[in-house]
């Protein structure tokens, strides 16, 4: 080790063990070490085998001051099978059980090599908030710990209001009816900072019975440490959830919007960090080269993400709902898209589509999502599509399902208005028609204008001197290097 990296400040980054959480902190560990430190960056062993396994064997040595660390994911008998891992109530039960210890394992193994004069010692953590044992181990060691929300800042203020909603009454809910009888259209309107909110837009994880279930008690805990934090920060900026974020100051005294990420390392300058990526599943890097046959601004992107699954009936819906609109379109269907099994599409459909849909698994999103020929983004609202999308200045059609998924479709369509969200019970005729208007539409030429809009906010925030900018310098100053 050279003696400039033995005076590097140390930062041990953790996300939570899934693709979007693993994105966006690696965006962050890469935006730390422009600034000069050294990254240790650590994923579970299951998932960095996949890395390695999508990447190649090599794919992450030789990145220098930035080595990658594994612990256990506490869920040994899903190896060889890649359905345990995105299950993420398994993922919490074995976070509150085991990983507190399996971190601290992997801070002796840091210090043995810090005291061996390898790596610098460690000097702070950045840590995504779902992984809430970090904070014991930084107070253990008495070290600054930055928590990270990998979601929207709505959904983390409307989740942090989840055992308010038990107390006066509107949880749990009684039975299934909720599905079909309007009560999650109730209006929620004592949470400040959240206008127009109903029981539809919170976190999917309150459609529980049970007020004991794991879940909330995993929600309540992330709660409790994010107060014990040195500050926790955002992938989100000022200008896109400003209500939200003042709401929040109120009960947090030490927050920062750092984001969004996709603009910041866009305006970053290129180094040798730029070929390092995290996708656990293979990119197919064809569909480039089949976008630069299409016109400009001509086909739908479609991709709904890295954990959702649906029905082959919903599926179906989707594919008759595009091949109806003839617009060309480019949709990403991971092999384990569909509940159950394989995607089953009829050859009457893939005939339909031959000149003009092209289908793939997985692809680099945010070079398609940049690529001039795409002129709209059918898309789950999952926080990382979302801010990667206003960065590439996309108007969206939103079909939300779980998570922070409804709270964002809300926030795309009702407050930046960029977006128009397609109904739970998705038919195909509604499909082609919101396809229509989004890319050939009066609507449609509307929220591109407005998602231009935030596109150039965005970028103005996160360049030299705009707020996000300075979020984050202010952060690393105040915050990680502060016993530095
Ligand atoms: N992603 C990608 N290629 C794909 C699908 C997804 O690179 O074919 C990336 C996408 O750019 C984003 C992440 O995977 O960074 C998905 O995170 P998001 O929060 O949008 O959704 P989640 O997968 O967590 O539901």
């Amino acid at each position: 080790m050279s003696n400039f990296a033995k005076r590097k400040p140390h930062a041990v980054l953790t996300p939570y063990p899934v693709q979007g959480h693993i994105n966006a902190l690696l965006k962050l560990a890469k935006l730390l070490h422009f600034r000069g430190f050294h990254i240790t960056f650590v994923n579970t062993e299951y998932n960095h085998k996949r890395l390695l396994k999508s990447k190649g064997p090599n794919a992450f040595d030789g990145f220098n001051d930035f080595n990658f660390e594994t612990i256990p994911d506490g869920l040994t008998s899903m190896e060889g099978d890649g359905d345990v891992s995105q299950d993420l109530r398994a993922l919490c039960r074995s976070i509150i059980k085991n990983f507190h210890r399996f971190f601290r394992e992997l801070f002796a193994k840091l210090h043995d090599s810090a005291t061996a004069g390898l790596i610098p010692p460690v000097t702070c953590f950045v840590s995504d908030c779902y992984m809430p044992f970090t904070v014991d181990v930084a107070e253990e060691h008495a070290l600054p710990i930055v928590l990270f929300s990998p979601c929207s800042a709505c959904f983390f203020l409307a989740g942090f209001h989840i055992p308010k909603l038990f107390q006066n009454g509107l949880l749990p809910l009684k039975d299934e009816s909720y599905e079909t009888n309007g009560y999650l259209d109730t209006i929620v309107d004592w949470i400040p900072g959240l206008k127009n909110f109903r029981l539809k837009h919170l976190p999917t994880l309150i459609r529980i019975k049970d007020p004991n279930d794991l879940m909330i008690e995993f929600m309540i805990e992330v709660g409790d440490k994010c107060h014990k934090a040195s500050a926790i920060v955002f992938n989100t900026s000022n200008e896109l959830e400003s209500d939200v974020m003042n709401t929040l100051s109120s009960i947090f005294p030490s927050l920062y919007t750092i984001g969004p990420f996709a603009s910041f390392l866009s305006q970053s300058p290129q180094n040798h960090l730029a070929s390092l990526d995290s996708n656990l599943w293979k990119e197919d890097t064809k569909c480039l080269e089949w976008l630069e046959t299409k016109e400009s601004k001509s086909v739908v992107y479609v991709n709904f993400g890295s954990i959702i699954v649906m029905s082959q009936e919903k599926l179906l819906e989707f594919a008759w709902g595009l091949a109806n609109s003839k617009k060309p379109f480019l949709w990403i269907i991971r092999p384990d898209l569909v509940i159950g099994g394989s995607v089953v599409l009829s050859s009457e459909f893939v005939n339909e589509i031959s000149d003009r849909g092209l289908i793939a698994s997985w692809c680099p999103q945010e070079k398609v999502l940049n690529h001039p020929s795409i002129g709209g983004f059918l898309t789950h609202c999952g926080w990382n599509s979302t801010t990667e999308s206003v960065c590439a200045g996309m108007p969206m059609l939103c079909r939300p399902f779980f998570a922070d998924q409804p709270p964002n479709s809300r926030i795309i369509c009702q407050e930046w208005k960029i977006g128009m969200e397609i109904d739970t019970n998705v038919k195909r005729g509604e499909v082609e028609k919101l396809i229509n208007e989004l890319m050939v539409g009066e609507k449609g030429k509307k929220m591109r204008q407005r998602a231009m809009e935030l596109k150039k906010k965005a970028e103005e925030d996160t360049r030299f001197g705009g707020c996000s900018y300075m979020n984050l310098d202010k952060v690393i100053k105040e915050v990680l290097l502060k016993q530095y």
